[in-house]
């Protein structure tokens, strides 16, 4: 079995865990990420797109308003690449508590949130979409912010500092020596092959999984699991984030994101962290909630709907111990195994928000510090990351780009814009490394519009296949789970224009292509 060996494993590649990773690499040390999946696959590519002002947590978590305003400030200097300055706006509809707004306005002047008022006539002109039966609106430096940019850009910027990241391998076991934890071992999720790697020290960013993590060394960290939903609208129904001006509930929250416009989101407990189902009551409750600020809402077309986990911790002495997500504060715990638990070489990092991540890896890199006996302080708050440009796919790029006569060839996703040279490209930049099209989705954005893969899918395979034809699954299979994982984000919200397009879709792929006929075949050709 291989062995490697680094001051520091990260586990973990979503915000906390990729920002981990920049900071460590900036203060000198050698340092690893392993992520079982994906960059971002975690919550932070399952999440509400917002820079949180901290609005939202004026008035029950001061704290954690207050990370956010202030991180809210370092992420725009540090990663503009991955922010859009939207600007926010906090609005009461007719039936929400009208003493709400003064203790809001006092809690948002407490942790030094800037609001400023509009009447309700200025922010329907601003926002035509918005009720005119509005009574109170309120202006923020809320943001929209792209989960799977910033990850990425830590790790860009990390590598440049000599720290590397392992994606798809999971850590299968942690190494402990005594009272020490001393490693990990890996496995790699797509050949299984293990491999060993020592380390001083061992950051758990696991997020909702940091529990089943911290069991791994025998220690017991209760990470509590709060689901929510989103939807994304087909168009952008507001430019600026909106939020509804009452005490945080479901359905609160429309953030502009790219051409959609995502709405949400809901808190229910559950047992699970890879949980992603979205009830039909969420479905319901999320467009009733949001067609009360913007009515035309309640009539547009819903494009596709998912789920994240929220990873809530509540240290043992906490008031609150029962299952209420919302009562959870937001801010985030560093638990520093060595003085909790005797246990040296593991800290563990969980709760807070995508927005406060780089002050999460902050306080989380100085545990790991003094546990190491380094006194190298944190630096990532100072400069901005590299700015090279986004690897990420953007359709108003693609727009640009035809505009100028800078792009050719064959159209593979007409939603998105994605043309085959660019596929090849980006399949041929996978080098080795097997490439699923789920990957290729998150890369160029493919399959993500309005027909959410029905004419490009079946065209992406074909290309994957004649450029890599020794990828790892068989042809069909990959084609077979990617159709299916579109499709279960559409399921939940078939009326309308999205109904046809969805039994478009199964004509195209259950009775023309007949893909469960082939998939049938291939598996019986693999027994
Ligand atoms: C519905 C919802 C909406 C939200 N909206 C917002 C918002 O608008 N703004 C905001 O600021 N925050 C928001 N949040 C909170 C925010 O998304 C999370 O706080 C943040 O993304 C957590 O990041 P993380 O890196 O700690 O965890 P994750 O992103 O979950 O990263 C943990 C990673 O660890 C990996 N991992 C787990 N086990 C292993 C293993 N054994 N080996 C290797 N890797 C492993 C996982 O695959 C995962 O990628 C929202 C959360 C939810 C659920």
């Amino acid at each position: 079995m291989a062995t490697d060996t680094v001051d520091v494993l990260v586990i973990g590649g979503g915000a906390t865990g990729t920002a981990a990773l920049y900071d460590l690499a900036r203060r000198g040390l050698r340092a690893l990420l392993v992520e079982m999946g994906d960059l971002a696959t975690g919550t932070s590519g399952r999440y509400h797109g917002l820079l949180h002002s901290g609005g939202r947590y004026a008035v029950r978590d001061p704290e954690t308003a207050h990370e956010c305003i202030v991180e809210n400030r370092v992420l725009r200097r540090i990663a503009p690449f991955a922010v859009e300055d939207t600007g926010g706006l906090f609005v009461s509809a007719p039936q929400d508590p009208p003493d709400f707004v003064h203790d809001w306005l006092v809690g948002c002047a407490a942790s030094g949130i800037p609001t400023e008022e509009l009447t309700p006539a200025q922010a329907c002109a601003e926002e035509p979409a918005l009720s005119p039966e509005l009574v109170a609106a309120y202006r923020v430096p809320d943001a929209a912010v792209d989960g799977f940019e910033l990850t990425h850009g830590f790790v860009r910027a990390a590598r440049e500092y000599g720290a590397r990241a392992l994606i798809y391998h999971r850590v299968a076991a942690l190494l402990r020596e005594g009272d020490a934890v001393v490693g990990a071992e890996l496995e790699d999720v797509r050949t299984g092959e293990r491999r060993t790697v020592r380390a001083a020290c061992v950051l758990n960013a696991a997020g909702p999984w940091a529990g089943e993590i911290a069991r791994l060394a025998d220690l017991d960290v209760r990470v509590l699991f709060d689901r929510g939903a989103m939807i994304a609208m087909t168009t952008r129904w507001v430019n600026t984030v909106v939020n509804r001006l009452r005490p945080p509930d479901d359905g609160d929250i429309l953030v502009p994101v790219g051409t959609v416009c995502i709405l949400g989101t809901t808190s229910v407990h559950t047992e699970r962290p890879d949980d992603r189902r979205v009830e039909a009551w969420e479905v319901e409750k999320i467009i009733t909630e949001a067609a009360a600020v913007a009515p035309a809402i309640a009539q547009a077309r819903a494009l596709r709907t998912w789920a994240g986990v929220r990873p809530l911790y509540e240290p043992p002495n906490a008031e609150h111990h029962d299952e209420d997500g919302r009562a959870v504060r937001r801010t985030f715990s560093v638990l520093d195994h060595a003085t909790r638990d005797g246990v040296r070489g593991l800290v563990t990092v969980v709760g807070g928000k995508l927005t406060t991540c780089r002050l999460m890896a902050e306080k989380a890199v100085d545990a790991v510090c003094a546990q190491l006996g380094v006194e190298t302080a944190c630096t990532t708050a100072d400069e901005p990351l590299p700015s090279e440009p986004p690897r990420l796919h953007r359709l108003s790029d693609r727009w640009r780009k035809l505009e100028a006569g800078e792009s050719s060839g064959a159209l593979i996703c007409e939603c998105e814009m994605v043309t085959r040279p660019q596929l090849e490209q980006t399949i041929r930049e996978y080098g080795e490394q097997p490439v699923a099209l789920d990957d290729l989705r998150r890369d160029l954005r493919l399959g993500m519009g309005p027909c959410q893969g029905g004419f490009c899918a079946y065209r992406a395979a074909g290309v994957l296949q004649e450029v890599k034809p020794h990828n790892d699954a068989p042809p069909v299979r990959a084609l077979a789970d990617f159709v299916e994982e579109r499709f279960r984000g559409v399921r939940p919200l078939l009326w309308g224009q999205q109904l046809r397009q969805f039994y478009l879709d199964e004509m195209i792929y259950r009775r023309t292509l007949g893909l469960d006929t082939l998939l049938n075949a291939q598996e019986a050709a693999d027994e």
